[in-house]
């Protein structure tokens, strides 16, 4: 950690008085909460939830009751009161199975649950303070250390967050568009449901599942789907929260976490960017990882030890399970692996429908064609989406989503608010004019470009203007090579047009160059459309010297190839221009109508455009 120490705060008297205040008010109010909750509880000396269990198996318990502290009053036969105690978070049956006692004599147990009375609420209400304080004094004590101030240390080295419990309400039909993943799961599902019928059986369940895919695609929902659909607690943290953490407190959080786990088995464990603690050991930039080393040796000890019937899933999720260290995907360890891809078409119809669900929409919204102009939007994008929607309507003062505001929401989304205010010259809106003219109409005359959905000037974002293709062709998974050039020559287009029209270049294309040279690149080197470089495939990603892989790795071929490899770069990016100038100079009457139509009405959609092109 290299946190810049802040000269202004750190070690000053006010910071450090008002961290005694606290400790001084915490103890009072925890000593005033425990003689409270003390004398309200009735004292009396209290047993274990063992002894409770053992009162049970013998038959001698006449009534039970649970109050909303978390008491355990037990009445026995002989009219004996005995007073227990349960863990917060686990219910009293989790509580008794724990120790054998069945379902079925559980059932046949007088329980009742007492509701909050004044009396079992003041305690509780005091003890609610003292950890409110106590939370509120290790976020004081973390946030002085951050500037520097490694006094402190011994104090906030107590554990910094609680490890994330709860049983979630979601299920897999909260998650769309991926039907293989959740069949994958279904098999942890109903191991969760019922452990025991796959333990008679001596089936071997799996302990870890690694959940793969990019940020957004609902590997954490789909986790929590797994435990909603099971009815099982989800226990969740984070990879990067153990690197953020103090020195040496890692691995006994991950402790810590499987001692709970095991408390509330069956349950689910998730571990999110385990990538953050499971890189490859031993490499890597900078050194000093032994943080991440320990945390992650813990996990796999921990794993390595769970018995037959140790009822835990771990689920770990990653954006990158390139850099996992080979020692996480062993057997019994995480040896099943769930790849969560972006959603395709269908895909992002559904995951609209699940989030449109409840809110009102007209009937003209057409989540088809939604999902149609949003390829490469994960699930959150799509959530994001219909939420910006919903914000659009509301602000246009109606009371149910029409088209218009998804179309808005979209472009907001993808380039980034409108910015009609931007000062622009008539020269310069001429130029834009003429370059967004020259893509849409060089796309108009391609054989294999998307058809064009909606082209305008008006600021947004980065961009002066902008043409939206509309994807037939709809993923982004598989392109033919024709596709691809003609992708291309529609980029260049813009540039193509400012040069034909003014005899001169400006900037405004160099977001259009750096998509048709990565293309063309990819081209080259990941798709084999090369003749003359030919099938192979070369990875020369520049930042793989950071992602923890040794040194010299960078690129796999000579200089030669790489020589070649740049020339048909050139020769693809110069013959698509080429093709882009040709067009527009045959359709050079084409493109001087559409850029003054541009220029009176600043925007047009398909059927305007494609109307001026059939004249
Ligand atoms: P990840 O963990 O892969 O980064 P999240 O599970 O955190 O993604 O997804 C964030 C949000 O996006 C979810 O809470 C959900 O609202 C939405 N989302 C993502 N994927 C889906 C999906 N397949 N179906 C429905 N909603 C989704
Ligand atoms: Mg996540
Ligand atoms: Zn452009």
């Amino acid at each position: 950690m290299s946190e810049q120490k802040n000269p202004e705060e750190g070690n000053s008297p006010v910071n450090w008085s008002r961290g005694l205040i606290i400790v001084a008010v915490l103890i009072v109010v925890f000593i005033g909460g425990q003689i409270l909750f003390n004398q309200f509880r009735g004292a009396g000396s209290e047993i274990s939830m063992a002894e409770v269990a053992r009162y049970v198996n013998e038959g001698q318990v006449e009534k039970i009751t649970v109050s909303s502290n978390d008491m355990v009053t037990v009445q026995l036969l002989d009219g004996n009161v005995l007073a227990s105690r349960k863990e917060p978070d686990i219910s009293l049956l989790e509580t008794l199975k724990l120790y054998g006692i069945s379902e079925e004599q559980f059932r046949q147990l007088d329980i009742r649950q007492e509701s909050a009375s004044w009396q079992g609420l003041l305690p509780m209400l005091f003890n609610l303070l003292t950890i409110g304080l106590i939370a509120w004094f290790v976020l004081f004590m973390m946030r002085s250390m951050r500037s520097g101030q490694d006094q402190a240390m011994s104090f906030g080295r107590s554990r910094a967050r609680m490890i994330n419990v709860d049983t979630p309400v979601v299920t897999f039909a909260d998650v769309a568009g991926v039907e293989e993943s959740k069949q994958e799961l279904q098999e942890i599902v109903e191991f969760l449901r019922e452990p025991e019928k796959f333990i008679r059986l001596g089936a071997r369940v799996p302990k870890g599942v690694l959940m793969i895919g990019p940020p957004g695609t609902g590997k954490t929902l789909l986790a929590r789907a797994v435990a909603g659909e099971a009815g099982v607690p989800f226990m969740s943290i984070s990879g990067s929260e153990f690197v953020e953490m103090f020195v040496g407190v890692g691995a006994s959080r991950v402790r810590d976490l499987f001692t709970k786990a095991k408390q509330v088995a069956p349950c689910i464990v998730f571990i999110d960017e385990i990538d953050a603690v499971g890189r490859m050991r031993g490499t890597g930039l900078g050194g000093g990882h032994d943080e991440r080393e320990q945390t992650l040796n813990q996990i796999l000890v921990e794993m390595d030890g769970f018995d037959n019937d140790t009822n835990i899933i771990v689920i770990a999720a990653t954006n990158r399970s390139d850099v996992l260290d080979p020692a996480l995907l062993r057997p019994g360890r995480f040896d099943r692996k769930v790849y969560i891809t972006r959603p395709d078409v269908r895909g992002r119809q559904q995951i609209l429908e699940v989030h449109t669900r409840g809110k009102p929409l007209l009937s003209e919204v057409n989540l088809e064609t939604i999902a149609k102009i949003t390829p490469g939007f994960a699930g959150a994008d799509l959530e994001n989406l219909v939420n910006e929607a919903a914000i659009f309507a509301a602000r246009r003062g109606r009371n149910a989503l029409n088209m218009q505001d998804f179309q808005d929401a979209m472009e907001k989304i993808a380039m980034g608010p409108e910015r009609r205010s931007r000062v622009i010259t008539p020269e310069e809106k001429e130029v834009v004019a003429f370059h967004e003219a020259g893509h849409a109409v060089t796309m108009f005359f391609l054989q294999n470009a998307d058809p064009v959905h909606k082209i305008t000037i008006i600021p947004r974002g980065m961009a002066g203007g902008y043409v939206m293709p509309l994807p037939e062709s709809a993923d982004t998974s598989l392109h033919s090579r024709e596709h691809l050039e003609d992708r291309i020559v529609g980029l260049l287009g813009g540039r193509a047009a400012e040069e034909i029209m003014f005899g001169r270049i400006t900037t405004g294309a160099s977001s259009d160059l750096e998509s048709s040279t990565s293309i063309a690149r990819a081209m080259v080197t990941r798709y084999g459309m090369s003749e003359k470089v030919g099938l192979r495939v070369f990875s020369d990603d520049p930042n793989m010297v950071f992602l923890g892989r040794s040194l010299g790795e960078q690129r796999d071929y000579s200089d030669e190839t790489a020589h070649t490899i740049d020339k048909e770069v050139d020769r693809i990016l110069k013959n698509s221009y080429d093709r882009a100038r040709s067009i527009l100079t045959e359709h050079r009457d084409k493109l001087i109508a559409l850029a003054n139509m541009l220029l009176e009405v600043e925007t047009l959609d398909r059927n305007q455009f494609e109307e001026l092109m059939a004249v």
